[in-house]
């Protein structure tokens, strides 16, 4: 079923993004963090593309579907070449993937540009063209920043772009991690201005750890609030953090829901315990069903 669809309803919908596995060592986490979270009945989930593993990610996107029937979004960066992007999206159409999520990727060696193996695949939104000027029946997520991308020389520019994937054929968007409301609300407001009219679902971060935390907003762009800064740097170790992140990622929540949300995205980081404790608390509010 295509995401849009679900985003459409009037109940938020619940999904968690899961990392491919880098290598052997990280499966038996993963695998238990999806059983686990499969437990809370998402209404979908997604699982990143990087270059190295990309078959990894094929592979759990068709399993989650088979094993847990879950609607399992497979994301797709612009880092392959054009022979491989299309067997790829061939490869999706005939296992019955019903989404991708179509992104330019992140450069895997932290802090350098990104590089495109595919002059045609420059942006996000060069590949949602392929997508769909090719005749594939995939739903198209594209991802946006509530806060600026590190790239961007300001918002209006990224409102721009964000636009144009829109145009290209993205039915709905995710946005990048962010700690405080203000910005979602404000990007929500700038895009029906700007009259974009797909669903925007908040992708929320429980901080997994301090390191965790810096690689992150040092990635994307997003800016701790003060407050929460403090307490993380008065925090004793991880484990204090991690209480602090699921604190602060409740009230986000709570707020976002109340205000009225398409749904909430989770970046899991492939650990079941922080979004397990949040969906648990918002439940408890009776701000989602049980
Ligand atoms: P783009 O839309 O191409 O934007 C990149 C920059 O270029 C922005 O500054 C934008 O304003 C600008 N821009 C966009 N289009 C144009 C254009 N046509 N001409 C000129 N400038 C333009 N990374 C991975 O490697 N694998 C993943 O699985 C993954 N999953 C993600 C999931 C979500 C929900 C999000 C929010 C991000 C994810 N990322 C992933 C990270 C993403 O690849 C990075 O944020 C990346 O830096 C930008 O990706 P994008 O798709 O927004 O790129």
């Amino acid at each position: 079923m295509r995401i849009a669809d679900m985003l459409a309803r009037s109940k938020p919908t619940v999904s968690f993004e899961f990392m491919a596995p880098r290598d052997d060592s990280e499966v038996d986490v993963l695998e238990r963090t999806v059983a686990t979270l499969a437990g809370h009945a998402p209404d979908w989930v997604s699982v990143t593309y990087r270059l190295r593993t990309g078959d990894k990610t094929l592979e759990l996107v068709t399993r989650i579907k088979r094993h847990y029937h879950i609607e399992a979004m497979a994301h797709l960066t612009c880092a392959n070449d054009p022979d491989r992007t299309r067997r790829i999206l061939n490869w999706m159409e005939r296992e019955g993937v019903a989404n991708v999520l179509a992104l330019r990727g992140d450069d895997p060696a932290a802090n350098e540009r990104f590089t495109s193996a595919d002059p045609y695949l420059e942006h996000a939104s060069d590949l949602i063209t392929l997508v769909k000027r090719s005749g594939y029946r995939f739903g198209v997520g594209a991802a946006c920043s509530a806060e600026k991308h590190p790239e961007s020389p300001n918002l209006d520019h990224e409102m721009r772009y964000m636009r144009f994937k829109v145009e290209c054929g993205a039915d709905f968007l995710i946005t990048q991690l962010f700690f405080d409301n203000a910005f979602y609300f404000d990007l929500i407001r700038r895009a029906r201005d700007e009259g974009i009219k797909v669903p925007i679902v908040p992708g929320l971060m429980p901080i997994p750890s301090r390191r965790s935390l810096n690689v992150m907003t040092a990635m994307s762009g997003a800016s701790v609030p003060h407050a929460l800064q403090q307490a993380i740097d008065e925090a004793p170790d991880d484990d204090a953090i991690r209480a602090l992140g699921v604190r602060h990622c409740i009230e986000q929540c709570a707020e976002l829901l109340e205000t009225g949300v398409p749904g909430l995205h989770f970046y899991t980081f492939n650990r079941a315990k922080a979004p397990t404790e949040i969906l648990e608390a918002l439940r408890g509010q009776q701000l989602l069903a049980s």
